[in-house]
């Protein structure tokens, strides 16, 4: 008979120190299991910045041609999905690596630079999956403040160190929803040593209105050493199929595609990938969404003279200025789920996607009454 509880203890001892320290990520619930438990018909999901509109119409149509091909492994080249992206962004196929979801290609990017005696830059808050591939590595990170819900360039580049490898930015940034500048871009590349890799996160490059905004592959092209990250969960509405990319420099591509695994983009997910790149109305319809609900929200929170900070993504960092679990379960009870700010860094403040005119309205209505 094995003894379960000597047995226990022997395989906790051989976990690595940083699995240990890790924290499990807490998923928000699905829309489904807040409606049983809390008794309501109607739930609004403002939480995870999806797209409202839902997929493609062609995304809908490629997936149910390309079921009956599933019995068989992927492409693990993503050949075509490479070209049609080489096509769009004017960059050759060995610049790109397609990824399961950008965060499978942060955790690609974490597994072929860092090791536990390296450091990377962040900044405090920013998006949680850069401190997890970093700790799951064992890398001691520098964290940076956030300066008025910037990130704050010149204080990052100040925080390399001869150990520093990978510095981890986002434009625009999550959870504050703001941008940095082409001139602060460039001012922040031309400090940076050349053994330094910059991550730049673009998730949700797409719905960026702003003209001073940088397109991180044009440094690329110029020879620094930066990796852009895009997605497709976020403008083109597939997170549930889990697709990202990131271009880089050639060497530094082929560096990734050593670690990350074999077929690490199913079938279904490349095909959707190019069927979505090709509905431009889609994308469009959706940019339309977000200006349109953007602008309803900041008439609204300015009505009733609640705080937020303008944003350039899909979602927007509310200042609600009392504590932010609270306000969630409140929120909740109205049949509006949004993300509390205090595990973002934020322990005052809520990030609510722009949803649909209702959704954006059922938020607003449980927001007044949680207000009262
Ligand atoms: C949503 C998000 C991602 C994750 O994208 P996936 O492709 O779904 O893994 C990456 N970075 C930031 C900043 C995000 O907000």
């Amino acid at each position: 008979m094995l003894n379960v509880k000597r047995g226990l203890k022997s395989w906790k001892r051989i976990v690595r120190d940083e699995v240990h320290n890790i924290k499990p990520y807490i998923p928000g619930k699905p829309i489904k299991e807040v409606k049983e438990e809390l008794g309501l018909a109607e739930v609004y999901k403002l939480a995870s910045n999806e797209n409202p509109l839902g997929v493609s119409p062609r995304v809908k149509e490629v997936l149910t041609r390309e079921t009956v091909n599933i019995n068989r492994y992927p492409d693990g080249a993503s050949r075509s999905l490479k070209r049609s992206l080489s096509d769009k962004l004017g960059v050759k196929e060995d610049m790109i690596a397609i990824g399961n979801g950008s965060d499978g290609l942060l955790k690609v990017i974490a597994e072929a630079f860092l090791d536990n005696n390296s450091q990377a830059v962040i900044s405090y808050p920013s998006f949680v999956e850069y401190k997890f591939v970093s700790q799951l590595m064992g890398t001691q990170l520098i964290r940076v403040w956030m300066k008025n819900y910037h990130q704050n360039l010149e204080a990052l580049a100040r925080g390399v160190t001869s150990k520093t490898k990978l510095i981890f930015l986002t434009n625009p940034h999550n959870p504050a929803g703001t941008i940095f500048r082409k001139d602060e871009l460039e001012q922040f590349l031309s400090q940076i040593p050349d053994d330094v890799i910059v991550v730049l996160d673009e998730a949700y490059h797409e719905f960026v209105q702003d003209e001073s905004y940088p397109d991180g592959i044009e440094y690329v092209k110029q020879g620094y050493p930066v990796i852009v990250l895009r997605t497709f969960s976020k403008a083109y509405g597939l997170a549930g199929l889990r697709l990202g990319y990131a271009i880089s420099a050639p060497d530094i591509i082929e560096t990734l595609m050593k670690v990350r695994d074999p077929f690490n983009v199913n079938h279904l997910a490349e095909k959707a990938g190019q069927a979505a790149l090709e509905d431009k109305d889609f994308l469009e319809a959706t940019i339309r969404n977000n200006e349109q609900g953007k602008e309803y929200l900041y008439t609204e929170l300015d009505k009733i003279g609640v705080g937020y900070v303008p944003t350039q993504a899909n979602f927007v960092l509310i200042r609600t200025g009392v504590d932010s679990i609270k306000m969630f379960k409140e929120l909740l009870k109205h049949g509006v789920i949004v993300r509390p700010g205090k595990p973002l860094g934020y322990p005052h403040h809520l990030r609510v996607s722009i949803g649909l005119p209702e959704e954006n309205e059922a938020f607003i209505r449980g927001l007044k009454l949680t207000l009262e």
